[in-house]
């Protein structure tokens, strides 16, 4: 059994941006910017803005933290965005999610520029990527791909079950693995809270992604020798041992997976670690696109 080190890679990923941002902004005059929009103080989004503010400033993409209270109106939001939407030096915009319940997260969503979308969660990146034309690809499954491939894991012909549909992660990433190209050529499962024979479709499974957001709901009788495993899940466990009172859970019982399996993502240091990478990765392909196309 192989443990897939997402957070070497990542590290790896992100060394080879550095070294790309430096000749990029020695041609256009300037470094890829990155700006964040983080509502409230949720301990996690917390923790996900940070990190991702922390990985632009080690490889040169320079960031803009926009805070605000989480009563701000959806009209008061709606203007922030537009403000990054017209502002030329910003080349990418996130705004953490999830959003307090009185904000229409869609109308959010619509409200990015496609351009500057670099979660990917935009419904004409989405089509985009349905279509297998030039987008931005939602961060965890990009991730999950560039780990794939770092590795070397022949996936063409795997039965792949995705347990997720998220338009964030399990349905993008089920468009993914059945694409024509290398990782990809997967024959996919898409399997979600309604499927009634789970436990008989992972164990055909050659390749499993998990991304249920259950802790170690993936248990080894649901596993057959030698599978792929991928462990998407985060959950805050509670646990009074800990000093920070909480415990990371993903969705593999990955003491007992990992017995069974070829390859497996820890949690932490597995996708969470990716997905940075990968949405720095988006941030320096939209730098490059607003920098090259004509018509933007
Ligand atoms: P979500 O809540 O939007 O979707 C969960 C999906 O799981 C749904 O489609 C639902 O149908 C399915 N599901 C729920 N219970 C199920 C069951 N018993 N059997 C089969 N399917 C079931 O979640 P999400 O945003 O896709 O996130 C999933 C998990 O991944 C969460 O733990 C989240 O924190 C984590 N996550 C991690 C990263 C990362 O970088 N590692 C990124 C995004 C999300």
């Amino acid at each position: 059994m192989t443990i897939l080190d997402g957070k070497a890679t990542a590290a790896s990923v992100k060394q080879s941006l550095k070294v790309e941002i430096e000749t990029l902004a020695e041609r256009f005059g300037r470094a890829p910017k990155l700006a964040a929009v983080l509502l409230g103080n949720d301990g996690a989004s917390e923790t996900y803005v940070g990190a991702k503010v922390r990985s632009c400033k080690e490889i040169g993409i320079e960031s803009l933290l926009i805070r605000e209270s989480e009563n701000i109106s959806e009209d008061e939001l709606l203007l922030i965005v537009n403000q990054l939407n017209t502002d030329d030096t910003v080349d990418g915009i996130l705004v953490q999610l999830p959003l307090p319940k009185h904000i229409n997260e869609e109308r959010i969503t619509l409200a990015i520029a496609p351009i500057k979308d670099v979660d990917g969660f935009h419904p004409e990146n989405l089509g985009r990527l349905v279509l297998g034309v030039e987008s931005y690809t939602p961060a965890t499954p990009l991730g999950i791909m560039m780990l794939l491939s770092q590795y070397k894991i022949n996936t063409e012909g795997m039965h792949a079950v995705v347990i997720g549909r998220s338009a964030i992660v399990g349905t993008p990433m089920s468009l993914l693995l059945s694409r024509n190209s290398a990782p990809g050529n997967c024959t996919v499962t898409l399997a979600h809270s309604r499927t009634k024979n789970l436990k008989e479709l992972t164990l055909q499974a050659d390749l499993i992604i998990a991304a249920l957001g259950k802790p170690e709901f993936l248990t080894a009788d649901m596993v057959k020798n030698g599978a792929v495993v991928i462990d998407v899940g985060i959950t805050r466990v509670e646990d009074s041992s800990s000093s920070k009172g909480y415990v990371i859970k993903g969705d593999v019982n990955f003491t007992e997976v990992s017995t069974k399996c070829s390859y497996i993502t820890p949690v932490p240091g597995g996708v969470g670690a990716m997905t940075i990478a990968a949405l720095m990765k988006n941030t320096v392909h939209a730098f490059i696109r607003r920098n090259t196309t004509a018509d933007i």
